[in-house]
Order: structure tokens, then sequence, then C-alpha cells
């Protein structure tokens, strides 16, 4: 940098020589960690760090843009995701954790490598009556869009369908072997697709 100009290392700002004067006198730089700090949070809006520090909107957007920040508008999407990340059901966790990358568009539903995934949960259900009950899983279709639907288990793994095989309106199956007939190949076939997380293609990085 030019011998005529100052860096304040508190607010990491360039200023001229008598810039930096006027500078070091500042809100901004009596309050520039604190300034810098809530910037750093993007749920907090220009608007709100304008009220709490006793500066214009417009102030602390040009001081964003001087420290390197995304503008309020990006900050404000950035926000968004990070809320929504929070938020996810569990089938995109475990996703995450596995090294897919998730987009999440709402709390249950996001895309993965392209794929429009949604997560609901499978419940417990009777059929049959007296002796003959039997508890299986039931599970229903989702409505709307999806490409992969993942139902959680109450065992908390995850029964993961693309959408050429979710059909159905609704379905039950029985999620372990069992050696009754006639239900236990529908229940096969499910099982299969327990935990078939390959169905999402590759994790970005490697688990
Ligand atoms: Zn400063």
């Amino acid at each position: 940098m030019p011998n005529s100009m100052r860096y304040c290392q508190t607010c990491r700002l360039q200023l001229d020589k008598r810039g930096f004067k006027r500078h070091t006198l500042s809100v901004v730089h009596r309050k520039g960690k604190l300034i810098r700090a809530m910037l750093e949070r993007n749920c907090i809006t220009h608007a709100e760090i304008a009220r709490r520090i006793g500066l214009t909107r417009e102030r602390v957007r040009q001081l964003a843009r001087q420290m390197g920040f995304a503008d309020g508008r990006s900050r404000h999407a950035i926000c968004r995701m990070e809320r929504r990340r929070k938020e996810m059901a569990e089938f995109f966790v475990e996703a995450q954790r596995r090294g897919f990358a998730v987009e999440p568009l709402g709390t249950r539903s996001a895309y993965i490598n392209g794929k429009l995934c949604v997560q609901r949960n499978a419940c417990w259900h009777d059929i049959g009556k007296s002796e003959h009950k039997y508890a299986y899983l039931s599970i229903r279709q989702p409505g709307g869009r999806f490409d992969i639907c993942a139902w959680k288990l109450p065992d908390g793994r995850f029964l993961i369908l693309p959408k050429k095989l979710s059909g159905f309106r609704q379905t039950s199956f029985n999620p372990e072997e069992s050696d009754r007939l006639g239900t236990n190949s529908t229940s096969h076939y499910y099982r299969d697709y327990v935990e078939r997380w390959s169905l999402l293609g590759r994790p970005r990085r490697a688990k």
C-alpha cells in the first residue's frame, strides 16, 4: 500500500492519512469489532446493525462492502439457507454426514446431486384381526413433485425409494424377515431399499 495510506487493524479498513485520523475517532472504529461480528452473522440485517450502532443503513452497507462482506441480499439468502440447514429433517442431516452436498428447499425437501428428495415418516399399522394381527409399517406416497422419497422408519433407518417405485398411494410392509408367507415378497422388495443411499449417487467426499 502507498505511504500515504494507513490500515486499521481493528476494522481491517484501508484509509488515507487524513481519513485515518478521523476514522480512529469515529463510531465505526470504536464499534468496529462489534460491527464486524454482526456482519459475520448473516441473519443480522444491515438495518438491524444500523439501529444498534446508530449509523445509517447506507453507511452500514458501505462498511460491509469495504470490509469485504457480501451485499445485503446475498447475506439474507445465506441466512435463509443456514436456517433451513438447522431445521433439516433427519434424512438430510444424515445425507450430509455421509458427504452428500444437500441444498435444502424446506425442512423436508432438498436437492441432492440434482435430485429432488423428500422425507416422510413411516408409522406402525395393524393388519388382520385377533391372532392374525400383525404390525406392519405403513408408508404413503408424498404429494407433489419428487425424484426420491425417504421414509424414516421407527428404528431410525430410512427406506429410500425412487419415484418410479413409489406408484402406490399407501402401502404396508414388514421391515423384518418373517416366516409368514404371502406378504414376504413385497416386504422383501422394500427391505432391499432400506438404507439404499446409492440412489443418491456418489457423495461429494468419502465418508
Ligand atoms: Zn478502525
